[in-house]
């Protein structure tokens, strides 16, 4: 028990605990006990409950004290917080520090308790002696904003939350209200995409919003993040976030994840939610949460946006991935993002929005989902383009799950060959609608390759040069047959698509 952070389930006992950290080189030790009191902002508080995001939230508290131990020099500490129901007076968290002198004992002891408050995922519901339950966060509002934390659980009577706009419309009625108040989103990103998909779910009455987000706000973010103020520039977005949804919709139980989502806990992230809504720019997130979200069998609304260019798709169990698409997008920079490339906000807060839109549709169940579509938008001229997508037969991701991708593909646009060179020679004039950067790391090699990027054929005026037949390729054939599909609903004849991509080539090499 020494230098570790452990949630308990039992009683703490600070006996035991402070003698794991006595120490013969320490003359000084500072401990902090916090306690259940019987009243919150005036209400009479009966009980109160305890709940962890328990792996991440360990993982988070050690790292504090770490922090403490390097900041203040000091030999040993410890954290230990409760789970699970409390009474009044119970002690819910318990902080020691030894030090050789007291003063870097008192200050260990200071920084850990206010770092665990702000940072670690734990979640407090409390119970009044009226009958009534919040979950309620009031160190974390305390800190910064006030009239937030007023407005969110103050003593007069605050108006409830009215959704008779949106239950008004036939489709949703009571019975579509109760069904959102019944579900959770895991917001990832909270950022220019991620701004306006929470904001509009809080707002529609969604039960459970989780928001995931390892930075803090920058000035440069603002213009795309209006939700955020200039005062806040250095706090961490998951806090504002919660604070802002709070004041939004106090009926919302907000959770915030401080961590960046990866491969490795991914999983766990998404186990706890119904819809899974992707708002980041990091490919690695992105493919990390495609994979999570197919094998447990949820839905994901993902966007990305460059420059004046948006894309918007939702992963649905069983159906086309990101991998399916992107089979070689594993490099992060593949998509610039908006630091290097620059946006205007409202491109972002499009998309953001058009995410929100899909997540209500799909937990609404409401007619014209997106499915098995992907959506580009140019932003500059407005232009929508529809690209359908398909099961790839190389994704690794349907691989693994061992079902087969149903042959859909029409043949008409399919061709084989063995080489570019034998397509060449058939007088097709080959055309790689790779991105750059992929065509960069492994060319197409054995004929000329005319390069010519998905994007920029699509609608980045950019025409083809002159040939009387057109091969496209990729990396596994999904993106070329899709590409192929699109053109040929735009009229533009002979233009085929090499079926299994560069990928089936050098199989058979
Ligand atoms: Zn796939």
């Amino acid at each position: 028990m020494v230098n570790t952070f452990q949630f308990s389930p039992e009683p703490i006992d600070p006996s035991t605990l402070r003698g794991a950290l006595a120490d013969p080189a320490c003359g000084g030790y500072a401990s902090f006990e916090g306690w259940v009191r019987d009243c919150n902002d005036g209400r009479a508080v009966q009980r109160l409950e305890y709940e962890a995001f328990e792996a991440l939230a360990v993982k988070e508290g050690e790292r504090i004290i770490a922090e403490a131990i390097e900041r203040f020099g000091i030999a040993r500490a410890a954290c230990v917080h409760r789970l699970g129901t409390l009474r009044i007076g119970e002690m819910a968290v318990w902080v020691g520090a030894s030090a050789p002198h007291r003063h870097e004992a008192f200050l260990a002891c200071r920084y850990i308790i206010d770092a665990v408050k702000h940072r670690v995922p734990v979640w407090k519901k409390e119970h009044y002696r009226d009958g009534d339950s919040d979950w309620v966060n009031c160190e974390r509002c305390a800190t910064g904003a006030p009239e937030i934390h007023a407005g969110a659980h103050a003593h007069v009577a605050l108006p409830v939350p009215d959704y008779s706009r949106q239950s008004a419309l036939r489709e949703v009625g009571a019975s579509g209200q109760a069904r959102l108040g019944a579900a959770r989103a895991l917001i990832v990103g909270c950022g220019g995409l991620g701004v306006p998909a929470m904001s509009y779910l809080a707002g529609a009455g969604i039960g459970r919003l989780g928001v995931v987000d390892a930075d803090v706000l920058e000035a440069s973010n603002l213009h795309r993040q209006p939700l955020y103020a200039l005062r806040d520039c250095g706090r961490p977005k998951v806090e504002l976030a919660a604070e802002r949804l709070r004041a939004l919709n106090p009926a919302v139980d907000v959770r915030t994840y401080p961590v960046r989502l990866d491969a490795d806990n991914a999983a766990e992230m998404v186990a706890d939610y119904d819809i899974i809504i992707e708002c980041t720019d990091n490919i690695a997130t992105k493919l990390a949460l495609n994979d999570a979200c197919l094998r447990a069998g949820k839905p994901a609304v993902f966007a990305s946006v460059y420059q004046y260019e948006g894309q918007l798709q939702v992963v649905r169990p069983g159906g086309p991935c990101l991998r399916c698409l992107w089979p070689e997008a594993v490099r992060d920079g593949l998509v610039g993002n908006c630091a290097e490339a620059g946006v205007l906000g409202p491109v972002p807060g499009t998309l953001g929005t058009l995410q929100a839109l899909e997540a209500l549709k799909l937990l609404l169940d409401l007619p014209g989902q997106l499915a098995e579509t992907l959506l580009i938008f140019d932003l500059l001229t407005l232009n929508i383009s529809r690209i359908r997508t398909r099961r790839s037969a190389q994704c690794p991701q349907h691989a693994l799950a061992g079902d087969r991708a149903p042959s859909v593909t029409p043949e008409s646009l399919e061709v084989e060959f063995e080489s570019l060179h034998a397509a060449s020679e058939a007088g097709y004039l080959i055309v790689d609608i790779r991105e750059r950067p992929e065509q960069a790391l492994r060319p197409a090699v054995g004929a000329p390759v005319h390069s010519l990027p998905l994007t920029e054929l699509l609608y980045g005026g950019t025409d083809l040069p002159p040939a009387s037949k057109y091969l496209l390729v990729c990396a596994a054939g999904a993106r070329s047959l899709a590409a192929a599909q699109e053109l040929r609903a735009r009229g533009r004849a002979p233009i085929f698509s090499l079926r299994g991509g560069l990928a089936a080539l050098d199989s058979r090499a």
